[in-house]
């Protein structure tokens, strides 16, 4: 999702590296759960938290679209987000603790908060993201200074922000040819096929997520080339 923002207005400042180390660390956050609730549909998902979802939760991305997820449109895409609901507008994972029932295998942005990532095109064509962080968000005192790797708590990252940084851009080029033609027809067609492709054609979650990743991804280039 973009922001119209800048980043001095929301951040420190400072842009970071997987192996940098930020001022992020919440002390287990304490009985803090501000992040689960109220977030509209910002915590939006790519195909691999939804593959982590449906191994975690043994419940297919139809079934989890019945209560804990929701389509909404992000900037011309369809794509599916954790859904807030109840009377304090909470995540459906957060349990009666207020903790979250699903730490392993929560998405992408939940293993991130408070930071978020910055995409950065260089002049002569290069495109990658680091890594910033939010000063207004989380209400914890006394922030820690934790390795951003640590942080985001993922295996493999090098793999990992290769393909947050591919999907990002491909939804982008997506999103501005979809604007260029301005057809509706075209716009809702392309919609279903990734949807389809990348969330509701069913991965094999015993297989790597990478390789089923990219081969869904080469017949979305040639698809829509
Ligand atoms: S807002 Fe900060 S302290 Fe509260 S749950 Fe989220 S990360 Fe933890
Ligand atoms: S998935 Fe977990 S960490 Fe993410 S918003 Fe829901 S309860 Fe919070």
């Amino acid at each position: 999702m973009k922001r119209q923002v800048s980043l001095e207005e929301i951040s420190d400042g400072r842009l970071y590296s997987k192996n940098d180390m930020v001022k992020a660390g919440c002390g287990g956050c304490r009985g803090c759960s501000s992040c689960c609730r109220g977030m509209g549909g910002s915590v939006i998902l790519d195909p691999l938290d939804v593959f982590r979802l449906v191994a975690g939760t043994s419940r297919s991305f139809l079934e989890l679209l019945t209560d804990k997820l929701e389509l909404n449109v992000v900037d011309g895409i369809i794509l599916p987000n954790l859904k807030m609901s109840g009377r304090e507008e909470s995540c459906g994972f957060l349990n009666e603790e207020g903790r979250c029932s699903i730490h392993p295998y929560r998405p992408g942005i939940c293993r991130l908060f408070p930071l978020g990532r910055y995409y950065e095109e260089s002049a002569s064509g290069g495109r990658s993201f680091r890594y910033f962080l939010q000063v207004q968000e989380c209400p914890a005192q006394n922030k820690t200074k934790v390795k951003v790797s640590k942080w985001i708590d993922t295996p493999d990252l090098v793999r990992y922000e290769a393909f947050v940084n591919e999907w990002h851009y491909f939804l982008e080029d997506v999103e501005n040819r979809l604007q260029q033609s301005g057809q509706d027809e075209e716009r809702k067609n392309t919609n279903l096929f990734l949807l389809k492709l990348f969330y509701m054609k069913p991965y094999d979650t015993r297989q790597d997520f990478y390789e089923q990743f990219a081969q869904r991804m080469a017949q979305a280039r040639e698809i829509l080339s």
